[in-house]
């Protein structure tokens, strides 16, 4: 077996055993990322020399019999995860010359680990987007082709595309992305592998570039459960330099994996039974409800009443909280200066119209208009108290069940290009994920099967706030019932 076709867990115990060297794993990562890299775009840096170092540093560390649960593994970290010396872009031409001086704590806490960091991975500008067409640095494709068109060329999803497609082309072993509305577990679904987006305070935000701070979830990609879990557990903890984060204990999220689903209660809500369903998305969901029926769950029907208000809440609090959180990029304190500004308010002005994208300008126009004096009321007020509904609605179901089963995506990954002329239509890639966002509590997404084209499907998870060990152990059982095993056309090896 190759090795860059190996789980984490199973690199772990092959490190310990010295059955190859830390750094013969980081090579063989740097050399697939050489080949695959140009076409897949899945890397906006990469950072080879400090990835070796770390590598050798973690051959030293097992020497020495100080091996930890990431020593030696090499991962991809999404850029907007502040990192120390390396170039952070968020994806943005306004922070394209952006070098931190600080590390993210989450970050920090996966090099505490033991982990080796092979650079930064691409995504949508500011997160902003389901499918990374939105990056400055250009899109990233989706390592997975069509079985009848081949020459299309796919998404990865957004807007940790990057990381996403990097894990599922055997890039990385594992990843970091964030998930305001869908971001991990969106492209998650369009890459075939699995991604956990945690509670809200459950990683630390600090060092993170905001996007919505009262949205905004870091948390990890791997192509299995365990995995997850085991980057989950380096990931999380109470950050004092976090005011939401939450000052509790990390669970151990990996032996969750194994507990089974004898015994709970899992609800399907009827209303993400959404009008204009695909039929093959419609039999994944039936076939999950057998799986975890099998296993051993009760499946009974839930009804989440304010789902279909999800959207049009989640595309006001996010642009609103967009704009107030972009405001700081103005010329002066980080990045891209313009040039020429004849005062202070054209340096503003020429820098933010140079240094964003037409989406994030889109997010902060919207953001503004939300939050102006005469509109406050009718949609940014609004909007906070449907969300408050929407958290009503999962502290009800949750009164019932352990936890939700729903499709992750109304869709398989779509082509470059499609959907682009359309806002609102991109919009409703995030129908079944925001509503776990706007609520704070923790979801997953696990490869489940196939649709006709032979494009890899998703299931979603959704559990109560703090019980990431639930909605584990359920994507654990519908990992192990789907046996999902396709890899993608484009892949090291
Ligand atoms: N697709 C959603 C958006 O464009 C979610 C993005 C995210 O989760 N960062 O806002």
């Amino acid at each position: 077996m190759m090795l860059t076709d190996l789980t984490i867990a199973a690199a772990r115990a092959g490190l310990d055993r010295r059955d190859f060297t830390a750094r013969a794993l980081t090579e063989a990562h740097l050399a697939a990322i050489e080949a695959l890299n140009p076409r897949l775009n899945a890397f906006i840096t990469v950072t080879a020399e400090q990835a070796l170092a770390q590598a050798d540093a973690a051959d030293a560390a097992l020497r020495r019999g100080d091996g930890r649960a990431l020593t030696g593994v090499p991962l991809a970290i999404k850029d907007l995860f502040c990192t120390a010396g390396v170039r952070t872009t968020a994806g943005s031409n306004i922070l394209a010359p952006f070098v931190p001086p600080y590390e993210s704590t989450v970050s920090a806490n996966l090099l505490r680990d033991g982990a080796v960091f092979l650079g930064k991975a691409n995504l949508d500008e500011f997160a902003m987007g389901s499918s990374n067409m939105t990056s400055a640095f250009g899109p990233v494709q989706n390592p997975w082709q069509r079985a009848q068109d081949a020459e299309a060329v796919l998404v990865p999803g957004g807007s940790s595309g990057g990381s996403a497609a990097a894990v599922a082309a055997r890039l990385a072993m594992g990843a970091t992305g964030t998930d305001t509305g869908g971001s991990i577990r969106q492209p998650a679904s369009f890459c075939g592998i699995a991604g956990i987006k945690p509670t809200y305070g459950r990683c630390s935000r600090w060092g993170v570039v905001a996007f919505a701070s009262s949205l905004d979830h870091p948390g990890p990609f791997a192509r299995t459960v365990e995995d997850c879990a085991i980057l989950l557990g380096a990931m999380a903890g109470h950050d004092p330099k976090d005011s939401t984060s939450a000052d509790l204990q990390v669970p151990d999220f990996r032996a969750a994996c194994a507990r089974g689903v004898k015994g709970l209660r899992i609800g399907v809500p009827r209303e993400y039974r959404a009008d204009g369903m695909s039929a093959e998305i419609e039999a994944l969901w039936q076939q999950g409800i057998a799986w975890l029926r099998d296993a051993g769950a009760e499946v009974v029907d839930v009804s989440l009443p304010h789902t279909k208000y999800g959207l049009a809440t989640y595309y006001i609090v996010a642009p609103a909280e967009a704009s107030s959180n972009l405001a700081r990029y103005d010329g002066v304190r980080f990045g891209l200066r313009a040039s020429g500004g004849e005062d202070l308010r054209d340096l503003y002005e020429r820098t933010r119209a140079e240094g964003f994208g037409a989406e994030v300008r889109r997010r902060v126009l919207i953001g503004t208009y939300v939050l102006s004096a005469g509109y406050y009321d009718a949609y940014y007020l609004r909007a906070q108290k449907v969300r408050a509904l929407i958290l009503r609605d999962f502290t009800e179901a949750f009164a019932e069940v352990d936890a939700l089963l729903t499709p992750t995506t109304p869709s398989a990954a779509f082509a470059q290009g499609e959907r682009m002329d359309d806002p609102v239509t991109m919009y409703l890639n995030d129908v079944f994920t925001v509503p776990a966002n706007l609520a704070g509590v923790p979801a997953i997404s696990v490869p489940a099967g196939l649709d006709g084209n032979g494009l890899p499907l998703g299931l979603q998870v959704i559990g109560r706030a703090f019980d990431e060990e639930t909605v584990i152990a359920a994507g654990a059982a519908i990992e192990r019932a789907a046996g999902f095993a396709a890899v993608p056309a484009i892949r090291a090896g």
